[in-house]
């Protein structure tokens, strides 16, 4: 995807409107046009990397660093009474603009915004420690690599 296609790029550069909140040399963090609760805002890399796949981790580090420091301001101006940072990769995992960006969800007692996996099926194989130690051991011998 060219920047011209993509309406983060567009939003950075300055080409597209947006209810800008904060900026620096490499992130950019605006309201959300269809805020999931008041105070949702989102924080975005100027330059154009679709997903984490697609960054070097030390970028992604930034734009969560930017995330953080919007974070402690919507927690002190709006008061929610938590706040969610979500970052989707992938359609599969609900991303919908192919320009990497964080969430920053307050929430709302109530609001009804599911993260709903259950938790407490200890049927479901996925519980099973010996299964998580597999999955891990595979994790660590790629995260040694
Ligand atoms: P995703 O579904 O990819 O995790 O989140 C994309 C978010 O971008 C959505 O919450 C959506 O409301 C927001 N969004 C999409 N287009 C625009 C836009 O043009 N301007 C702004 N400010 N937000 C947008
Ligand atoms: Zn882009």
């Amino acid at each position: 995807m060219s920047a011209s296609d993509c309406i983060f790029c567009q939003i950075a550069a300055g080409t597209a409107a947006c209810e800008e909140i904060y900026q620096d040399d490499a992130t950019l963090a605006f309201m959300d046009i269809n805020p999931a609760n008041d105070g949702h805002c989102l924080v975005i890399p100027k330059a154009h990397f679709e997903n984490v796949f697609d960054m070097p981790p030390s970028v992604f580090g930034t734009v969560a660093s930017t995330a953080a420091k919007v974070a402690h301001a919507v927690n002190e101006v709006l008061r929610p009474g938590g706040i969610n940072l979500t970052q989707a990769n992938g359609k599969t995992a609900g991303q919908s603009v192919l320009h990497m960006h964080i969430h920053v969800l307050p929430r709302r007692a109530g609001d009804n915004l599911l993260m709903n996996w259950s938790r407490d099926d200890s049927s479901d194989r996925r519980f099973d420690p010996g299964h998580i130690a597999e999955i891990a051991e595979r994790l660590r011998s790629r995260l040694r690599g």
